[in-house]
């Protein structure tokens, strides 16, 4: 069989048309191919049927008019093509125009392999899909390949509804999401019709949440601040009642704000305005970014107080403060003048509180302690006295203090350096002029130079006493003294009605003592009689006088003349055993005495010369009877 050349080149375009038609990606392109294809097949097929028919036949009308038909129907068919598209692309721009705005982000996503159609505004922001030109783009994070992979369970469905899913933001971070698809045919593809939406809070949830703003704002009516806060825009979104109270009818003033005070973080703002009473009140005003989760500004909060108290609290404490600056200017003025006279002076001056605290002293006070000015300030008395001391200090201190009058005591201390020194001590009533507080102001004088001189006097005067009471040889009681006793003595047993006895006492011979031993000789034996009489005296009020040259004198009070007549024989006795050799005496080898006892219960009208009287008479009757022993008187033997 003869194969024409027309032939040949239809068996050889023809598969290559087919591939073009079917590949070809536009579908304008893929219409005026196929448009050509019909063309082609009109204008070639007669031909070839005409040449491949066994009987040939010339072209002819009916030929003509069924390649005619042919052209007619390739134009209209072409026109249909054509038509078609251009309600695809109607119908595709519509779906454009209504999904750009929805609020829910929509995705037109390609079956077959995930390819990214169309992205509407909403899933631009959400996914972070880019569009460049009319195309649109995944974010880097997110792929083709995972669309396809998150749709395969749902091919062959038509559509599924609110199946969760975490796709990346396109910020990095897999957000859960809520996506409902729809099967649709798109710009002759097959394509889902995706509904991406943030899940949305339970039920629970959302009262939960509710709650919280419910709280929120009653936290925010609790507080006596007013408050309100602006969205980033600028426009007023809350506010509590302390804020609607105060600035009622009035809102615009209270959200005024100045230029440059919101750039600032968390600056104060003082401003005074009028209260609704109509008092002047100062606000102090913070002003607060508020920051969202990236940290991005998402408004302002504006926290106002009423500071207007504390404001006058603060005028009033300044001019306090200005108040006692000057006050404590004199105050310093006045202690460098107490310092400068504390200092100056040479007599220890010293001031301590109502509790003994040293609160101010010199340095000659601090040095009688055993001190010095810096170490005694602070310190206690009790700290610093000796207890003895300071009990005695305590009693004048609390007489300055609770009588308010001067007191003045002598002291006496030891310096360290073994010194004693003799202080009269004046204590005045002092009162701290700052805090109230009293204390004691003690101002002592170094007198110990009279103290010296009134010791010395009073020593010599104790000397010249005892020189004018005591016998300077034999050191027992004078004459004087005995006679006083004797006086004395004498007017209370008349009271007392008691027996007085005096004894008289005579040494014999003592005139040849002297002459043959010599005068001095004879005053040593006077003081050795005198030791031997005093011991042989054991009564605290009995007492032994030098009665005159070598004559004693006992006055035993409360003593009868047989308790006289005891102690003489005592006396003997004593001599006797003292042994004090005397070879000139014609009595004895020793010294001896005579002794004359009398005894009397005074009376009333009686004087006392009336017992020495007697024991006179008695001695004498002793001497009489030849010396070396003892007589006695009694009243009744006197009259
Ligand atoms: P008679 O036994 O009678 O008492 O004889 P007499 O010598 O003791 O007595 P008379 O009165 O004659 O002498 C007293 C003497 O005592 C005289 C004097 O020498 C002596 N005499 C008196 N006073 C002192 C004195 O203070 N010191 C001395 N050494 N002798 C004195
Ligand atoms: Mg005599
Ligand atoms: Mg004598």
């Amino acid at each position: 069989m003869h194969i024409s050349y027309q032939e040949r080149s239809v068996s050889l375009l023809l598969p290559t048309w087919l591939t073009l038609l079917i590949r070809s990606g536009g579908y304008r392109l893929r219409g005026l191919l196929f448009c050509l294809t019909l063309w082609g097949a009109a204008v070639f097929a007669p031909a070839s049927y005409a040449s491949s028919f066994p009987y040939r036949l010339q072209i002819d009308n009916s030929a003509l008019l069924f390649s005619l038909l042919i052209l007619v129907l390739v134009i209209g068919g072409g026109l249909l093509t054509l038509l078609l598209h251009h309600l695809d692309a109607g119908s595709y721009r519509r779906l454009h125009g209504q999904l750009t705005l929805m609020p829910t982000a929509v995705a037109v996503v390609r079956k077959k392999d995930g390819h990214l159609v169309y992205g509407n505004k909403s899933c631009r922001q959400l996914l972070g899909v880019r569009k460049l030109n009319d195309r649109y783009l995944y974010p880097d994070d997110l792929s083709e390949q995972m669309l396809c992979d998150f749709l395969r369970p749902f091919a062959g469905l038509k559509n599924f509804k609110e199946v969760n899913e975490a796709l990346p933001q396109g910020n990095g971070k897999m957000i859960p999401l809520l996506i409902s698809g729809l099967s649709i045919r798109c710009q002759w593809q097959s394509c889902w019709l995706l509904f991406i939406d943030s899940p949305r809070a339970s039920h629970c949830e959302q009262v939960k949440l509710e709650n919280e703003q419910r709280i929120f704002q009653q936290v925010l009516n609790s507080l006596s601040e007013l408050v309100y806060f602006k969205d980033k825009s600028g426009e007023l979104i809350g506010t509590n009642k302390a804020f609607d109270r105060f600035w009622r009818g009035r809102i615009e003033e209270g959200i005024a704000e100045e230029q440059g005070r919101r750039s600032i973080g968390n600056s104060a703002a003082h401003t005074w305005t009028t209260a609704p009473d109509g008092s002047s009140r100062l606000l102090e005003t913070n002003f607060n970014l508020l920051l969202g989760d990236s940290g991005e500004a998402i408004g302002t909060l504006s926290i106002s107080h009423d500071v207007t108290d504390w404001h006058e609290m603060q005028e009033v404490l300044k001019s306090e403060i200005e108040k006692r600056e000057v006050t404590e200017q004199e105050l310093a003025q006045r202690n460098t003048l107490l310092d400068t006279i504390l200092s100056a002076s040479r007599d220890p001056i010293a001031l301590y509180n109502e509790h003994g605290v040293y609160v101010g002293c010199n340095e000659p006070f601090a040095r009688s302690l055993g001190y010095t000015q810096q170490s005694l300030l602070g310190r206690s008395s009790a700290d610093v006295l000796e207890p003895d001391k300071l009990e005695l200090f305590r009693q004048t201190d609390q007489q300055v203090i609770q009588q308010g009058i001067s007191v003045k005591t002598d002291d006496y201390v030891i310096l360290e350096d073994g010194t004693p020194i003799w202080y009269e001590v004046l204590k005045s009533p002092y009162r701290n002029p700052t805090d109230g507080t009293t204390g004691v102001l003690m101002m002592a004088r170094d007198v110990t130079e009279r103290k010296m001189a009134e010791q010395q006097l009073a020593d010599a005067i104790m000397e010249l006493q005892e020189l004018s009471f005591v016998d300077s040889l034999t050191k027992v009681a004078n004459r004087r003294s005995f006679d006083e006793q004797l006086r004395k003595m004498w007017y209370s047993h008349i009271r007392e009605k008691n027996p007085l006895t005096l004894i008289l006492c005579d040494i014999d011979y003592f005139k040849a003592f002297n002459d043959n031993y010599g005068h001095q000789q004879g005053d040593f034996a006077l003081r050795e009689v005198a030791k031997v009489l005093r011991s042989v005296v054991k009564r605290e009020t009995d007492e032994v006088a030098r009665y005159g040259g070598e004559e004693f004198a006992f006055l035993l009070p409360n003593t009868s003349l047989a308790g006289g007549e005891v102690v003489a024989a005592a006396i003997h006795r004593a001599l006797a055993e003292k042994g004090l050799t005397h070879s000139y005496s014609d009595i004895a080898p020793t010294l001896t005495v005579s002794l004359g006892v009398a005894t009397l219960i005074p009376l009333p009208n009686q004087d006392y010369g009336k017992l020495v009287e007697l024991a006179d008479v008695a001695l004498y009757r002793a001497k009489a009877a030849g010396r070396n022993c003892t007589m006695t008187m009694s009243e009744k033997e006197a009259s």
